[in-house]
């Protein structure tokens, strides 16, 4: 069937990417070039975005939507329960040094006592499409990727690119070449119209879904400040050095103004340097301004950490009565072999009494396996020893490239001791249909089959004694070349696309 991607004549690809250009630069949807570190510029260049939004079926679009904050709710359920965590936390700091020191500081703070009862969650739960062998694209399902709990990104970008598409798409409309495949329905109601693929049926604007995410992370922080009670303190955005991703950030410090939020950045060297607790309170202050909320788009990679010096900054936070986004409990429910150990049977259930709740998670889930020393764990490595081709190795890793794949599971199972092992889990790979659209990179343009990410974001605040919120905070669809394994869009793999609902 032709589709959207392939109908678009020449002409009308450089229409689009004129468009794609112009906006964001207007917009704010852009990165920092590379640079030699440490290296400050003034330039920048557009986001990676695809030209046109891709398709994707509604059904799994409402479905993943939908069991957001049931999400939300089994972190925050997890991160209450200190036997499960350490049981997972503790055979893991045997073999992983990065989830020792993590451990250790949530070991600490639990052990000093905790300062601040509430926490928050904004969190992106990441699925991939699965369809059966001869189904239609309507009745794919969705397939958990992984649920992040830590600096979850492109909340802002995801949402302007949505704006783009729209943009983009509607000038083609108004701009009817020769070879234009587009028309707009009689009645001008704006409705998309073509004469062939997808567009053959009216699309109605609502399929084409704007995402409230550059509004939701900045609403979930205001929440979160108003709950800790000072008129006075400010945000505090835990930043990385040199951070490329700066404007996606900028957004949600923009409509925390709108709120009458300030928001500060400041990065775990920082604060070790400039922060200090309030000894009666332990209110956190960096210079003499007290901080409501420290929110994370950091600490969470080993590279984060270069010295001691990180790990003092992140300690005073942690210990702090800032209330923490996420906070260590959080940031430790998010780690792959949490996902693992939840899909293993009669697991989830455990912190899901809701049967039918756990069903509808569950449903998400695909294949997940241990290799740890339990029978389940040997019998797993003994399998990928003989067939690893649609198995990818996890290590408890964030931030995207630390993934095995494939046939090269095999050669590195075979390097590691058993209890090496033990730091990795194994999943199937899921495989989604295949699509075609224009990728937008560093102003060049690239046809390609592309596979789509979708993840959700969740804004969870809970006060230590209740949720008092617990939404879903809009989407982010990530597109890929199919042939490149990994997605990330910081990492140079993937592109920010916008859903084109069918
Ligand atoms: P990270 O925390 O580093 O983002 P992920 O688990 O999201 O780790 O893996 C990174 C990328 O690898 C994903 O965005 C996806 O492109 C790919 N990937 C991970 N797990 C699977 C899977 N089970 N099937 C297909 N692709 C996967
Ligand atoms: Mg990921
Ligand atoms: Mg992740």
């Amino acid at each position: 069937m032709a589709d959207l991607a392939s109908t678009l004549s020449e002409d009308q690809l450089q229409i689009l990417k004129d468009v794609a250009l112009d906006f964001a630069l207007s917009h704010g949807l852009v990165v920092r070039p590379p640079t030699i570190t440490g290296q400050e510029t003034q330039g920048v260049i557009n986001a990676p975005v695809s030209l046109i939004p891709t398709v994707f079926p509604s059904k799994a679009f409402d479905d993943a939507v939908r069991i957001q904050p049931l999400f939300n709710e089994l972190v925050h359920t997890i991160s209450e329960d200190d036997a499960f965590l350490k049981e997972i936390m503790e055979s893991l700091s045997q073999v992983d040094d990065f989830v020792k020191r993590l451990y250790d500081l949530y070991l600490l703070v639990r052990k000093e006592g905790i300062a601040q009862p509430a926490s928050l969650g904004v969190h992106r739960s990441d699925y991939i499409i699965h369809l059966n062998a001869g189904q239609a694209l309507s009745e794919a399902k969705i397939k958990q990727v992984e649920l992040n709990t830590i600096s979850v990104s492109f909340g802002s970008l995801s949402s302007l690119t949505a704006d783009l598409h729209r943009q983009g798409l509607f000038l083609i409309l108004l701009n009817p070449s020769p070879h234009a495949c587009f028309s707009l329905q009689s009645g001008g109601q704006g409705y998309l119209h073509a004469t062939t693929g997808y567009f053959s049926d009216k699309i109605d604007p609502s399929a084409l879904p704007s995402s409230e995410s550059i509004e939701s992370i900045a609403s979930g922080l205001a929440s979160a400040h108003q709950l800790y009670g000072s008129k006075t303190a400010k945000v505090m955005m835990v930043v990385q050095p040199g951070e490329r991703n700066a404007f996606d950030q900028r957004w949600i410090e923009y409509n925390l103004l709108k709120h009458g939020i300030v928001l500060i950045r400041k990065t775990m060297a920082e604060i070790a340097d400039q922060g200090r607790l309030d000894p009666k309170t332990r209110a956190l202050f960096i210079g003499d301004q007290e901080i409501s909320v420290a929110y994370y788009r950091s600490a969470y990679a080993t590279t984060d950490y270069p010295t001691e010096k990180e790990w003092d900054g992140r300690l005073l936070a942690e210990r702090s009565l800032a209330i923490k986004c996420p906070t260590i409990a959080y940031q430790l429910v998010g780690a792959k072999k949490v996902q693992q150990v939840l899909a293993a049977p009669g697991q989830l259930e455990r912190f899901v009494k809701d049967p039918e709740v756990a069903a509808q998670l569950r449903a998400s889930f695909t294949g997940l396996y241990p290799l740890d020393n339990s029978p389940e764990g040997l019998a797993a490595y003994e399998a990928a020893l003989k067939d690893s081709d649609n198995l990818v190795m996890k290590p408890q890793r964030e931030g995207g490239g630390n993934n095995i794949y494939g046939k090269d599971i095999q050669g590195v199972l075979r390097e590691l001791t058993a209890e090496q092992r033990n730091a990795y889990i194994l999943m199937d790979i899921i495989r989604p249909p295949v699509t075609k659209n224009v990728l937008l990179r560093k102003g060049e343009l690239q046809r390609a089959d592309v596979v789509s990410e979708l993840g959700v974001y969740g804004i969870y605040l809970h006060d230590g004694k209740k949720a008092v919120r617990n939404d879903n905070g809009g989407h982010l669809l990530r597109t890929k070349t199919v042939d490149s394994n990994e997605g990330g869009v910081a990492a140079g793999f993937a592109v920010i696309d916008s859903l084109l609902l069918v």
